[in-house]
């Protein structure tokens, strides 16, 4: 059925969608050599801030791509890509690899990394976790890790499993993008997290009556099921303090800080005054 329509496709737009594919099998090519190179990928890491005390409380991990002639590709480019080639396991490794690291360099801090549903449903993805944080002695209730649905979901049944093992060793759970096409509530019901990340869509949205409305209401009903709620995306003031008056726990956003490379983190974390003009 997918040929077939690809195969429609294909004949409306001629040349156009072969440039498109041969772009993609280009790219995807080049992020395999940049996988075996060691030397492209990063992982920047972004302050998320308590929301009312504006105390840092975690960095989340953000794999970075510096693609030799192209320059920065976005992850919403090459994540997508790498799920569909099997890369995703690799780059996961690599980011998850630089997380555990930092949480072994930087006593105290918590650091998330992201997942989607289609690599924790892989098989062997939850010992792998447990390895990686066992062999830098890092106690896993340091690790968060925000799953994000994509159109590849795999059987629910894997995904629970994962996430009950992983969370029985204390390893805590977000769903991402909150409120987006795969994360609703019927979602929650059924998955066992301990927070959600309200998408930045939504809180983009706040300066108009009705998506503030919507985002209380999301904050409101993870608060009466126990659960913990970022906002993301924070870029005002306005929304700042919404959000506190809503009872978010925490913020993430470019009015607070952008992902910052590790060693900028580093010295951020470790509460180093020189970095100042960070914090909000
Ligand atoms: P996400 O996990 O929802 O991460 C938040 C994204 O929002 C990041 O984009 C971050 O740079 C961006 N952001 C943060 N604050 C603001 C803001 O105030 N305004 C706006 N407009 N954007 C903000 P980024 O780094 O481009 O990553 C995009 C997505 O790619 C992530 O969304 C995540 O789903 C995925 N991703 C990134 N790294 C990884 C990874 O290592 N593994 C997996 N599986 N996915 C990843
Ligand atoms: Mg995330
Ligand atoms: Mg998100
Ligand atoms: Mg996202």
């Amino acid at each position: 059925h997918a040929k077939a329509a690809g195969r429609n496709t294909h004949a409306i737009f001629g040349s156009h969608m072969d440039e498109l594919l041969s772009n993609r099998r280009a790219l995807e090519a080049d992020l395999r050599l940049a996988l075996q190179t060691h030397s492209q990928l990063e992982t920047f890491y972004q302050p998320v801030y308590a929301a009312d005390t504006g105390a840092l409380s975690s960095l989340e991990a953000l794999a970075r791509w510096k693609h030799p002639t192209l320059g920065y590709v976005s992850p919403d480019q090459f994540i997508p890509l790498a799920e569909e080639s099997g890369l995703i396991h690799e780059i996961s490794a690599l980011v998850l690899e630089d997380a555990c690291r930092m949480l072994a360099e930087v006593p105290g801090i918590h650091i998330a990394v992201n997942a989607s549903a289609l690599e924790l449903a892989s098989p062997g993805y939850a010992l792998r976790v447990l390895g990686i944080l066992a062999r830098w002695q890092v106690q896993p209730n340091r690790l968060e890790i925000e799953l994000t649905e994509s159109a590849m979901a795999p059987e629910k049944s894997e995904l629970e499993t994962t996430i009950s093992t992983l969370r029985s060793a204390g390893v805590r759970f977000a769903i991402d993008d909150f409120g987006t096409g795969y994360s609703t509530f019927s979602r929650i019901q059924r998955i066992e997290v301990d927070r959600i990340k309200i998408d930045k869509s939504f809180i983009g949205e706040m300066h108009q009556g009705a998506s503030r409305a919507v985002v209380s209401a999301m904050i409101s009903m993870a608060k009466a099921k126990g659960l913990l709620v970022t906002a993301e995306g924070v870029e005002t003031d306005e929304q700042r303090s919404a959000l506190q008056d809503f009872g978010c726990d925490h913020l993430q956003g470019f009015l607070l800080s952008k992902p910052l490379p590790r060693s900028t983190a580093i010295t951020l974390a470790a509460g180093d005054q020189k970095v100042s003009g960070i914090r909000a």
